[in-house]
């Protein structure tokens, strides 16, 4: 035996050798293996995105209601928790009506359930026309303040998710008695503007 060993050293540890190159290229391919596939199943880096934050982003030019007041205009001692559709005041949880995720002061929920109401208007903004709806809530305000004409805006938003943004439509609803003068109105001052 130790004669074989001697007449064949050589051999021998070119045959370690060897065996040692095999079993180390196959540990280094089943790490790259596991590297790559720990790589695969990370999620994505994506940033958090909010809604709120969604849309500010998207839509830069529509104006979000301000809330200037910190505490119902009735209550000075109560947080405010949102704004009256109509009047756009803000009000405390007292004093706010939420319908159908609609917000009312107490009076205006009055006036929303005293009337019939249509949706005058379907516009369409995208995130390279976020103007377009503007001018609707400038109307809106501008024949509240200077007619007293109640009215209200629903924004409606719509995920495209083929081009990936988000649409919104402005939807502007007037009292029946109000639609046929407030179309015609709401042309001219489009046009105005
Ligand atoms: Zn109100
Ligand atoms: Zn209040």
């Amino acid at each position: 035996m130790n004669q074989f060993l001697q007449n064949n050293s050589f051999l021998i540890i070119i045959f370690l050798l060897l065996i040692i190159f095999i079993l180390m290229g196959g540990m280094i391919f089943i790490l790259y293996k596991l590297l790559t596939q720990s790589k695969k199943e990370l999620p994505p880096l994506a940033e958090v995105i909010t809604p709120t934050k969604l849309l500010s982003e998207k839509f830069p030019l529509i104006p979000l209601p301000v809330v200037e007041r910190y505490t119902c205009i009735h209550h000075k001692d109560a947080p405010s928790v949102g704004s009256c559709l109509i009047c756009e005041e803000v009000f405390c949880a007292d004093c706010l009506v939420d319908h159908e995720s609609m917000h009312f002061c107490k009076e205006h929920f009055r006036t929303y359930a005293n009337f019939k109401w249509k949706q005058i208007t379907d516009t369409r903004t995208t995130p390279d026309h976020p103007e377009e709806g503007v001018y609707i809530h400038n109307f809106k305000r501008d024949i509240w303040i200077n007619k007293n004409i109640p009215s209200f805006v629903m924004t409606h938003y719509k995920i495209n998710i083929e081009n990936d943004y988000i649409e919104s439509f402005i939807q502007l609803n007037v009292r029946l008695e109000d639609v046929d003068k407030l179309i015609v109105e709401l042309e001219k001052y489009k046009a105005l503007t």
